[in-house]
């Protein structure tokens, strides 16, 4: 037993070698293996963290009508897709909006290496299947890893409304009188009351608001707005009331009423080149981005961008402030004129320029100028909040009071302003001094009056049976017939 037990353990060393040598590059495989299973994990770990392309749903947001605009943006590295697809849910119907398989079903634009941008309408024009009420607007998509081998997923969900029903608008008030350049109320009806509307003249929107904030005791849907039929409109301009929902459904009413004439005033402006030394450097100063040459050679070519450039840029300046309008009419009746002043020039009078006896411009003259005696107290002309006061480039110093409603009060060429914005004003309150800041040659106010911006002629606000007729009248008949109706039964 023993010499054999010896032999077994001499025979044992060669097995044992044998099992090194054969084993070795076994061990390195293996290694390997696991190195690469390892990074294959890792990998595989990385990719499932990997974030899907990045989706930007811009519409809809609240409400899907009949044609809603579906906006959307995708965005992945390299603009590389495995897929993009639209889903609409309502109830346990499922219906498919857009998928990146089949683009023709939208319009489907290349924005930048990264980003895709998909547009198609979706509606119940659409999908006839659609119902009024709740809906879910599910968006997946998703980018290739590994190769192919996974996908990075992300998706965004909306809890979507479906309104299908138009909204509706119906003239409440009576007797519509608009002079050409000049403003009109009205009293409407829009439902559903959460619904945008106003008045349309033309190419021009005069947003509505709830005839609450006219102190009228009417349910929400009923509501109030001023419009114009402005200098540069043609008097037969089309006036409509218009409803706008959420979901895109519109409906529109024409709003009967009578456009009278008004014969705009001409005249002729004689420049000097006094005038041009007095005015341009002093505007070239306050409006350093215009590069405006002071060197007497100039003066003239300067005017004209002022009068020109200046002027237009003034005018979208005034147009932007009539965004900061009350929802309420702070004001009760006729606006007050600057008392013992002396009309030198009326609203929309159209002014042909000369110099040295050359026609060199024409413009309209947007506001009264009121000549009075040298840096009078300027009033405000009804109770407001103040939504300007400062440079206002051909206007000079100037002052713009909010009355609310989109109505507002413009204050021009003043030498010292006494109010800052955010100031509340009464009627008859000095906001500052006359003066001939900016494109004046003396001593005078310029007052306008604006509605939703645009400029409109003062004369109907100071005249108390205007704003008895035009105003007050329809508040009170509408006011009292919206009591009644709501009387009824609360409707709406
Ligand atoms: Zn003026």
């Amino acid at each position: 037993m023993l010499p054999n037990g010896r032999e077994q353990v001499k025979a044992r060393p060669p097995r044992l070698q044998y099992d090194v040598v054969m084993r070795g590059p076994l061990k390195f495989f293996l290694v390997l293996l696991v190195l690469a299973l390892a990074g294959g994990a890792a990998a595989w770990l990385w990719s499932s963290r990997a974030e899907g392309p990045r989706i930007d749903l811009r519409q809809p947001d609240r409400f899907i009508g009949q044609a809603t605009p579906l906006d959307l943006r995708v965005e992945a590295p390299g603009g590389r897709f495995a897929r993009v697809d639209v889903t609409l849910e309502q109830g346990d119907r499922s219906f498919p909006i857009f998928t990146l398989a089949q683009p023709a079903q939208g319009e489907v634009r290349q924005e930048s290496a990264e980003r895709l941008f998909i547009m198609r309408k979706v509606g119940s024009r659409e999908i006839p299947e659609l119902r009024p009420g709740p809906a879910r607007l599910v968006v997946r998509a998703a980018r290739p890893l590994l190769f192919g081998l996974r996908q990075a997923e992300s998706s965004v969900t909306r809890e979507l409304e479906v309104r299908l029903e138009p909204p509706r608008v119906a003239v409440l008030s009576t007797l519509h009188y608009v002079n050409h350049g000049g403003a009109e109320f009205v009293v409407y009806r829009a439902t559903p009351a959460d619904v945008e509307s106003g008045v349309r003249v033309g190419d021009r929107t005069y947003p509505g608001v709830p005839a609450s904030g006219a102190g009228m005791a009417a349910d929400a849907s009923t509501k109030v707005a001023f419009f114009a039929l402005l200098h540069d409109q043609d008097l037969d301009t089309p006036i409509s009331l218009y409803a706008r929902d959420a979901a895109g459904n519109e409906a529109a009413a024409p709003l009967e009423h009578r456009a009278f004439p008004k014969p705009f005033a001409r005249s002729r402006i004689e420049i000097d080149d006094r005038f041009l030394r007095q005015v341009v450097p002093a505007i070239a100063a306050t409006t350093p981005d215009m590069g405006l040459s002071t060197a007497p050679d100039d003066l003239l070519m300067s005017f004209l961008r002022i009068n020109g450039e200046l002027r237009m840029r003034n005018g979208r300046m005034v147009a932007e402030l009539a965004r900061k309008t009350a929802p309420q009419m702070l004001w009760t009746d006729a606006f007050q004129p600057l008392a013992n002043a002396a009309v030198e020039a009326r609203f929309a009078d159209n002014r042909t320029y000369f110099h040295q006896g050359k026609e060199i411009d024409r413009q309209v003259h947007l506001g009264f100028d009121l000549a009075v005696t040298e840096r009078i107290p300027v009033l405000a002309a009804h109770n407001g909040v103040v939504v300007h006061a400062g440079d206002l480039g051909i206007y000079g110093n100037t002052v713009v009071v909010d009355h609310g409603l989109g109505v507002q009060s413009l204050y021009a060429h003043l030498s010292s302003i006494g109010v800052k914005t955010g100031d509340r004003v009464e009627k008859g309150r000095p906001i500052g001094r006359s003066g001939m800041t900016g494109l004046a040659a003396g001593d005078h106010l310029h007052f306008t009056m604006l509605v939703g911006g645009h400029p409109v002629s003062p004369v109907e606000w100071w005249d108390p049976k205007w704003m008895q007729d035009r105003v007050l009248r329809k508040i009170a008949e509408t006011g009292a017939s919206g009591r009644a109706a709501g009387g009824g039964g609360g409707v709406g």
